[in-house]
């Protein structure tokens, strides 16, 4: 039997995001992710790879948002969404406007804009 073309991703370079199929050699490529999943995904490969392409760039340790796996993600929002929630309840709005900005922030993550041009 021979493998279905259209079916199977093919994986190259060993990992692909299944996210966006990116794989190790489009990042080489391009030098950036296609969606956060790529971060998630490529992690373990590129960090040898990031180390010496940002050579000086400290890295400060702190994972921005949108590098976030979407069950953290999944996480993240539906405990904002718990605390947005009682917040409109007990009338605090001003927490509530902070929780739904979160959010926003949080939905954002997951559905990146794309940088735009070609
Ligand atoms: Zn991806």
């Amino acid at each position: 039997m021979k493998a279905s073309l259209s079916n199977e991703p093919v994986v190259p370079s060993g990992v692909q995001c299944e996210q966006c199929g990116f794989t190790q050699s489009d990042f080489k490529k391009h030098g950036r992710f296609g969606c956060p999943q790529c971060y998630q995904t490529f992690s373990g490969v590129i960090e040898p790879m990031l180390s010496s392409m940002h050579k000086g760039t400290a890295h400060t340790g702190k994972v921005p948002l949108r590098a976030l796996n979407r069950k953290s993600l999944n996480e993240k929002l539906s405990k904002l969404e718990g605390e947005l929630d009682d917040a409109i309840k007990s009338e605090r709005y001003e927490d509530a406007a902070r929780f739904r900005d979160e959010i926003l922030q949080v939905k954002q993550a997951f559905e990146p804009k794309p940088a735009g041009g070609v």
